[in-house]
């Protein structure tokens, strides 16, 4: 069986088995934005077991009308702040934004294979 990833109107593919090896470069790597929708921000705080304000005071910052989730830097690298390094994973998976679950199937890569590639290892063409 295949463990290639397909979405139809993407030309390309994903293969989940590159995330092993590959050091989370989708959550660290050049400064972004990681945002979280109101009910996101509700499931991260519960699983966190903070209230949703102190939540938002420790982990958000406010871009335009939404909110992302802050990033701390580590040589030269802006890693999302739920990134573990340690295990190579993220802090709130099971919470985790669905920004981060769409991920490489995201609309602005449609046209943008090439750049794709350089920040995700798990991009094969199909
Ligand atoms: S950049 Fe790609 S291969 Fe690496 S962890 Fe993210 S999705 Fe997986
Ligand atoms: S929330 Fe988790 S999956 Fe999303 S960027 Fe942060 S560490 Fe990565």
């Amino acid at each position: 069986m295949s463990d290639i990833t397909k979405k139809e109107g993407y030309p390309y593919g994903f293969k989940p088995s590159a995330c092993s090896t590959c050091a989370g470069r989708c959550c660290t790597g050049e400064s972004g934005y990681i945002y979280v929708s109101k009910n996101e921000i509700i499931s991260i705080a519960k699983l966190l077991n903070l209230s949703v304000n102190d939540f938002g005071v420790k982990y958000l910052f406010k871009k335009d009308y939404k909110y992302s989730i802050k990033e701390v830097q580590h040589e030269g690298s802006h890693e999302c702040v739920f990134y573990d390094r340690n295990t190579n994973g993220c802090k709130i998976y099971e919470s985790r934004p669905s920004q981060c679950i769409t991920f490489p199937f995201w609309d602005y890569y449609k046209t943008r294979v090439d750049e794709l590639k350089e920040e995700c290892p798990g991009i094969v063409d199909v």
